[in-house]
């Protein structure tokens, strides 16, 4: 009688490994992280063929999954956001809700984003995300998305201003980041910048004597990452409206006020008091309100343009708005954003702090069961991306020694953390609560790794 193992005289297809066993195999934890799951289980189900066949042998099925992956995933990599930036411009701004995933992985494919399916006849591009966000904004008689909140403003300055002035006060001459200025965007459109005022001073007056014939528009533009203070002064959206209504008798037309809010609230939020919104722009007499859909309206890259009717009309059939125009992917997810449910962003915000230092002492008591270094700390979280830069957010973050901010850095998925006073801060709240589990694990590992380099006896 033979004593070869029962297993092999099963069928091939007895014999191969079920895909949810081999995913579970320790060597396959990083590279799912790193590659996606999808594609891990993809190489999975062609190394199963095999075995199938006979050429690969049951127990080598996971070293066969390791040689067939690729070496480098795609470049944009998930990452773990402790910082306590809430929307941190290096990691991608704004994470998208599961809604609006959702609805563009729906879109991927193709869709009827041009086309009206009761008639069969060709449609109005994105109608659904613009209806959202009008519905959203009813102040606006009409809205237009385009590329981001800086093509936004391109269209503007093009369409209202080329080849001729735009008045804009030198306390709003600002640099939104990474060299991005913004009087730079406005000239290269074609106008002209006519700056009135000083860096701390301007008054109705130095906008009412710049107004001729040769102003396209008067723009105010919100400084979102600084503050002045001390002895200052500024007209404020109905200062701007009542000085080109005074003007309109003079120039035979009323000179559009333009604002750009940034942040892409679009109404006032209790918790941001000092951060402009549409609906109060407009209501306040503002033409043309332009913003960001990845800041605090927590959506995909856009640039939002609401006002009057007419204006944005003007805009849309402008034709420079045909290369600053979004594509399917950004309308659907813009839609999904504006319909709800809450956006991560507004969650991250308005999160009680209780809640935050709850989740933190539950990351920290882990690490520590496990033998690390982690206490919870009080901490001052940011809303970030060049807004509310004076607010801090009372937060709660699980403290490690400084050199687990590499190691957390190079793990899977990596985490990025925030270093203060020569610890490494992991901050809750810029923290998705479900990804707590996932920041754990991650730290499990990545500390793993600093405990092995430590000297012996350490
Ligand atoms: C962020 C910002 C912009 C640029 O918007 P993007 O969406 O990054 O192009 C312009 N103006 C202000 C005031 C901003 O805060």
């Amino acid at each position: 009688m033979s004593t070869s193992a029962p297993s092999d005289r099963r069928s091939p297809a007895r014999r191969v490994p079920r895909t949810d066993v081999v995913l579970a195999a320790d060597a396959l934890v990083e590279p799912q992280h790193r590659l996606g799951r999808a594609l891990v289980k993809e190489v999975v189900t062609g190394v199963q063929q095999r075995v199938r066949t006979g050429e690969v042998a049951p127990e080598d099925v996971v070293t066969e999954v390791l040689a067939a992956l690729p070496a480098t995933a795609a470049s944009l990599r998930p990452v773990l956001n402790a910082t306590g930036v809430i929307l941190h411009t290096n990691l991608g701004r704004a994470p998208l809700s599961a809604a609006a995933v959702e609805a563009l992985a729906a879109a991927a494919g193709t869709t009827d984003v041009e086309l009206d399916l009761a008639t069969g006849a060709r449609g109005r591009r994105g109608r659904d995300a613009t209806a959202a966000l009008a519905a959203a904004v009813p102040d606006a008689g009409g809205v237009h998305v385009v590329n981001n909140g800086a093509a936004a403003l391109v269209l503007a300055a093009t369409a209202l201003a080329a080849g001729r002035e735009v008045v804009v006060s030198r306390g709003e001459m600002v640099e939104i980041g990474d060299g991005f200025r913004l009087p730079d965007l406005l000239v290269s459109t074609g106008a002209r910048l006519r700056e009135v005022g000083t860096t701390n001073r301007t008054a109705p007056r130095d906008y009412a004597d710049a107004l001729g014939p040769e102003t396209g528009m008067v723009l105010k533009v919100h400084p979102s990452n600084f503050v002045v203070r001390g002895f200052t002064a500024d007209v404020d959206v109905a200062g701007l409206s009542a000085v080109v209504d005074e003007a309109a008798g003079r120039l035979g037309r009323r000179v559009p006020v333009v604002v750009d809010t940034g942040s892409g609230l679009l109404a006032p939020h209790p918790l941001l008091p000092d951060e402009p919104d549409a609906a109060t722009a407009l209501r306040a007499g503002a033409d043309l309100v332009t913003s960001s859909g990845d800041k605090l309206l927590g959506g995909p890259q856009a640039g939002l343009l609401l006002g009057r009717a007419e204006l944005v009309d003007q805009l849309r059939r402008h034709p420079l708005a045909r290369a600053l125009r979004v594509d399917k992917l950004v309308l659907a997810a813009l839609e999904a954003t504006l319909r709800g449910p809450v956006v991560p962003v507004r969650a991250a915000l308005e999160a009680p702090l209780e809640q935050v230092r709850a989740r933190a002492e539950a990351v920290a008591e882990a690490l520590a069961s496990a033998g690390h270094d982690a206490v919870v700390v009080a901490s001052d979280a940011a809303v970030g991306g060049g807004g509310a830069p004076e607010l801090p957010l009372p937060s709660a973050a699980v403290s490690l020694p400084a050199r687990a901010a590499a190691a957390l850095r190079a793990g899977a998925p990596p985490v990025v953390a925030r270093t203060e006073a020569g610890r490494c801060l992991l901050d809750l709240r810029s923290l998705a609560p479900e990804d707590d589990a996932q920041l754990v694990g991650a730290a499990l590992r990545a500390l793993a790794t600093t405990r092995s380099a430590a000297p012996a006896g350490a």
